[in-house]
């Protein structure tokens, strides 16, 4: 089975190739946002309105660790002028239009209009443990994978920095109100499965050593880049909002790096560079094929950096942070999901060393009539088996949110229609 679109149609290059969009066409900004700042630009703009000093980190403990944007919750702030300062320095960037809940309630998604219109999304998952939040760096995406909803229209804009830290601010808002539901202990992804139990075993992704000026389970405590765009294509402001994350409170959210991962479908000198940051953050590339030759029609910025220059970035992360890398791979019948492409990605993984990569695969939505369907429990199975006989660590991911439209990009593509 070959990699085509279903119901759209690729835009191509001149040269016949999936086009490959980096640079968004241009729009109106979003207005700037206190979160846009760093606390230095933060406290030089309070001055500016003839504020003292201290109001600055008043308004950071409001946004930062009450996830508050309301002048009437905000008691300590001089009542006169309350409402205009809020409005000129939190101005709204997420305008909820949907949310959409699984039936026991601890999957969330939300869908959000952004100033000019452009809509994202982000996926709320609360786990034994941990909380999970998907969230989206780019409206759009000018990756053009040929299986994804959020690649058909191609790349709208790159969020602001301030756009990407609202949707965590926003789900812990939604979080501190007892708005999701707790997790159920679930083990079963693959029903009837009789794989291992070892091949669910889930990394903890959370740090002790996080700031808990707020309890873990009260706010999110694992951001996975994984919603719309790739994040490595909008690099300095996915940096500037990973670093409000880490801001120590009130300055920020007070995450730890451990606890986010950005993805990438192989943007290979961005790797490096993110490597080179310094921060202990998680890397995931979405590989999906072991081979040039499917993998260039998969994922067609392959065209640009093949399968082994992506693999060598990706190595490069690892020594450069002692990071784990991710591997995802989702398992799709009769296209990526053969015995012998097992056996070539853990060569390829182990030609570079062992126990630097993890291996994800992901089993899609069982689709009948789509060439974008499942694959079935023998083949995951056998992919499965043949990694850890290889010595290639390996865990079948949890697809939490598939009753909910859970795959990429599809909740905005249906209300864009
Ligand atoms: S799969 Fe990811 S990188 Fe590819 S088009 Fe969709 S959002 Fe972009």
């Amino acid at each position: 089975m070959r990699p085509a679109t279903e119901g759209w149609t690729q835009a191509r290059d001149t040269g016949g190739r999936p086009l490959l969009q980096f640079d968004a066409p241009k729009r109106g900004k979003p207005p700037v946002h206190w979160a846009d700042l760093t606390p230095e630009e933060r406290v030089a703009k309070a001055e500016s309105l003839g504020l003292p000093r201290f109001r600055a980190k008043q308004l950071s403990a409001h946004y930062f660790g009450h996830y508050a944007d309301d002048p009437a919750l905000m008691t300590d702030l001089p009542r006169a002028g309350r409402e205009e300062l809020v409005a000129a320095l939190l101005p709204p960037l997420l305008t909820p239009v949907r949310q959409l809940r699984t039936d026991d309630g601890a999957t969330i998604k939300f869908l959000w209009r952004l100033h000019d219109g452009a809509l994202i999304e982000s996926v709320l998952m609360r786990y034994p443990g941990r909380i999970t939040l998907c969230i989206s760096s780019q409206a759009g995406c000018g990756m053009n994978c040929p299986f994804c909803a959020t690649g058909q229209a191609g790349l709208t804009r790159n969020l602001s920095a301030a756009e990407i830290v609202a949707q965590v601010v926003a789900a812990n808002a939604v979080i501190r109100a007892g708005g999701i539901a707790p997790a159920a202990v679930s083990t079963a992804l693959v029903p009837g499965s009789s794989l291992p139990p070892s091949a669910f075993d889930v990394e903890p992704e959370s740090d002790p050593a996080e700031d808990d000026a707020v309890p873990a389970h009260h706010r999110v405590n694992n951001i996975v880049f994984m919603g719309m765009g790739e994040p490595l294509a909008n690099y300095g402001r996915v940096m500037q909002a990973i670093r409000v994350m880490l801001a120590p409170q009130p300055d920020g959210l007070g995450m730890s790096a451990r606890g986010i991962t950005v993805s990438s479908v192989g943007l290979a000198p961005a790797i490096r560079r993110l490597a080179d940051e310094g921060l202990p953050l998680t890397f995931a590339l979405s590989l999906h094929a072991p081979d040039d030759e499917l993998r260039d029609d998969l994922i067609p910025i392959n065209d640009r950096w093949k399968v082994d220059e992506a693999l060598d970035a990706a190595r490069h992360y690892f020594e450069t942070t002692g990071r784990r890398v991710s591997i995802e791979y989702a398992l799709i019948k009769d296209m990526n999901d053969h015995a012998w492409r097992a056996d070539l990605l853990a060569e390829k993984l182990n030609a570079r060393g062992r126990g630097w990569a993890h291996v994800n695969p992901i089993p899609l939505n069982p689709t009948p009539g789509s060439i974008w369907t499942a694959s079935d429990r023998e083949h995951t199975r056998e992919f499965l088996r043949r990694l850890i006989a290889a010595g290639v660590p390996a865990t079948l991911r949890d697809t939490r949110g598939k009753e909910i439209d859970g795959a990429c990009g599809q909740l905005a593509a249906a209300t864009a229609d």
